[in-house]
């Protein structure tokens, strides 16, 4: 049985490919985690905020990814998945996917070092930041580690490393080809004026980008990364066909296939509006080898850099309801979940509505009327709300909320807004069995992270 949900919008389509299409197993095994946390005292009046990750559940969706591309690509086609680790920069999240055969995309000295942390080999590592040091930019290339030039003075750069000491990594650069934004303004890298990489129809650009190519036979990479949350997946394969037509067009005038290999970036939207997984690793593979036949017939390796796709819908953020008030008449769930594991949702509720389920005290799905009610986080602002005017069961003191589908991108990036600590985060499979990710913060934490061992520091003289 699944949780009763309500959401802005129900509009989520159901039954699309993979083992768990409709998601009705997920939901159940999520269901039974919630039970048994809240049994296990994982989650209770002393412990009012969990963040769940379901084991299963991420092993499926790595499997789907895998499959997907193995459908669609020429026998022996060589296909790196990097995860952006800015979706779940989790070491052991890292380090399960790589058990999986998925490496990690890297975009910043942190992220590098939680994938090495995971045992993320270099030869399945890729850095994009568009703001890499020197420093950053020699440690990738003595490490053999995939760079993507994110422009022109990024190239200078990577010269002149390489003239001191070359490097075995691969290395492309990032272009954006201009193709358009989605839904979501700030999620859009592929529109005209876009911070990323270099704007392929800028005037000279792209003679600019091939004419870098022929002075350098060590650039044998090309990357885009076109889409995010809201991009429709007709908009992504455009630019992917955008990138492939350049790289045809660089191998025609080197007269050899300089370019090897083809980085076609992340972005898989993710369902937000129900237990259904769509559209699906197979859906835009599929698409992709109808649209761009050409990157699929064994002459280019590939690299996918999915993050969202990846784990959104495997993690649960579950906060026990510390007081149920009404306030003008409305039923206000006062919960330990908001701005600093929702921040998302709380700032731009409108792109990023999420799903709450109701669970009991003792963690049982919560049946009964349906009440409209506003579901609160517990930081100081009255925007701090994790749903509004949502049609659910009502939470009283001592239930459960869980928002749903935050795997990626929400409770593993904690925003420390009124100095809330970082929630635990634990694995789970089914029958009721965990394992710790992540340990909660201390409130002694909090203090060292404030400056605590400078009290001092700005009453004496320096
Ligand atoms: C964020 C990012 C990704 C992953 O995007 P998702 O929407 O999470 O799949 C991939 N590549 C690059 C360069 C990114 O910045």
């Amino acid at each position: 049985m699944g949780a009763h949900i309500e959401t802005e919008d129900p509009g989520g389509t159901d039954g699309t490919g993979g083992p768990d299409g409709s998601g009705a197993s997920r939901a159940a095994r999520r269901d039974e985690a919630v039970r048994a946390a809240v049994e296990q005292g994982l989650l209770g009046p002393d412990r009012p905020l969990v963040g769940l990750l379901d084991v299963v559940g991420i092993r499926e969706s790595a499997a789907e990814l895998r499959a997907a591309f193995e459908a669609v690509t020429a026998p022996g086609t060589p296909v790196l998945h990097a995860f952006a680790v800015k979706a779940a920069p989790l070491v052991p999240v890292l380090r399960l996917l790589r058990e999986e055969g998925v490496g990690a995309e890297v975009a910043s000295p942190g992220e590098l070092a939680l994938a090495r942390a995971a045992g993320v080999p270099a030869g399945m590592t890729v850095l994009d930041s568009p703001a890499k040091t020197p420093a950053e930019l020699r440690e990738a290339l003595d490490l053999g580690i995939a760079v993507n030039a994110d422009n022109p003075q990024e190239l200078d750069r990577i010269d002149g490393l390489m003239r001191t000491r070359p490097s075995r990594s691969p290395l492309g650069i990032r272009v954006n080809p201009q193709v358009g934004g989605g839904a979501i303004e700030a999620l859009s890298t592929a529109t005209a004026t876009s911070k990323f990489g270099v704007a392929l129809r800028d005037e000279g650009a792209r003679e600019w980008v091939v004419r870098a190519y022929l002075d350098r036979p060590w650039l044998t990479r090309l990357h885009t990364h076109t889409g995010s949350q809201g991009v429709p997946l007709s908009l992504m394969a455009r630019g992917v066909a955008e990138a492939y037509a350049l790289a045809e067009e660089i191998n025609r005038r080197a007269g050899r296939r300089q370019v090897d290999t083809l980085d076609i970036g992340g972005g898989l939207p993710v369902n937000f509006a129900s237990d259904a997984t769509t559209p699906t690793y197979a859906q835009y593979a599929r698409m992709l080898a109808g649209e761009v036949p050409g990157l699929f017939d064994g002459r280019y390796g590939l690299v996918t850099e999915f993050g969202r796709s990846l784990l959104a819908k495997h993690g649960t953020v579950v906060a026990r309801v510390e007081y149920a008030k009404t306030s003008g008449g409305r039923a206000v769930a006062v919960t330990h979940a908001g701005v600093q594991v929702a921040t998302r949702t709380v700032y731009a509720p409108g792109s990023w509505p999420l799903r709450i389920a109701a669970y009991d005290a003792k963690g049982r799905v919560k049946d009964g009327p349906v009440v409209v009610q506003d579901v609160a986080g517990p930081a100081c602002f009255a925007g701090d709300l994790l749903a509004q005017g949502r049609s659910m069961p009502l939470l009283e003191q001592g239930d459960y909320a869980a928002a749903l589908d935050t795997g990626a991108y929400y409770f593993a990036h904690h925003y420390g807004y009124n100095s809330l600590v970082r929630p635990g985060v634990y694995g789970f499979w089914p029958g009721g069995r965990f394992a710790l990710v992540r340990r909660a913060q201390t409130v002694e934490e909090v203090v060292a992270e404030s400056g605590g061992a400078q009290a001092e520091g700005l009453t004496g003289s320096p």
